[in-house]
């Protein structure tokens, strides 16, 4: 398995190329902001390996790691995680379960206003993002387990 370094390192250099594809095609200023955004976040932040206790992007979350403990029980590692489509929705619902635990207290007790839902227009961008930089994370995944098999025994 590729280091938490390795990962960050090929998902952000493939950065660039993603934005001036989006521009080459015609995509609005706007969508490759949220897009450049949404998918540095989730490199940094919504890694498929925040299913193992102990890994780069946990700890990228400083004090709020523990936050993500039980998704690390609930999912094994390289399982739903990991799957391609599944894998950034378990995140994003995990995140969005621990975003309501927070705002639904504030609201009702104290009468905190409930964030505005996103304009649609740039939620594609978004969730291109997000998915995006875990195809990349998975494929990278997938390439090093097939070296690591083709090299000679260690
Ligand atoms: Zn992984």
């Amino acid at each position: 398995m590729p280091s938490g370094k390795v990962h960050l390192t090929v998902e952000l250099a493939l950065l660039p190329g993603w934005v001036a594809a989006g521009a080459l095609i015609g995509l609005p200023r706007p969508h490759l902001t949220a897009f450049a955004l949404s998918y540095t976040c989730a490199a940094l932040l919504l890694s498929p390996d925040l299913d193992l206790a102990r890994s780069a992007p946990a700890s990228r979350w400083g004090p709020l790691r523990l936050l993500w403990a039980p998704y690390a029980r609930l999912f094994r590692h390289r399982g739903l995680s990991h799957s391609l489509f599944w894998g950034p929705l378990t995140r994003l619902l995990y995140l969005g379960g621990l975003a309501l635990l927070v705002l639904l207290p504030l609201h009702f007790w104290l009468g905190a206003p409930l964030p505005q839902a996103f304009p649609a227009r740039i939620l594609l961008p978004l969730l291109t993002g997000v998915y995006l930089s875990h195809l990349v994370h998975v494929g990278l995944d997938g390439v090093w387990t097939q070296m690591a098999r083709r090299l000679p025994n260690r």
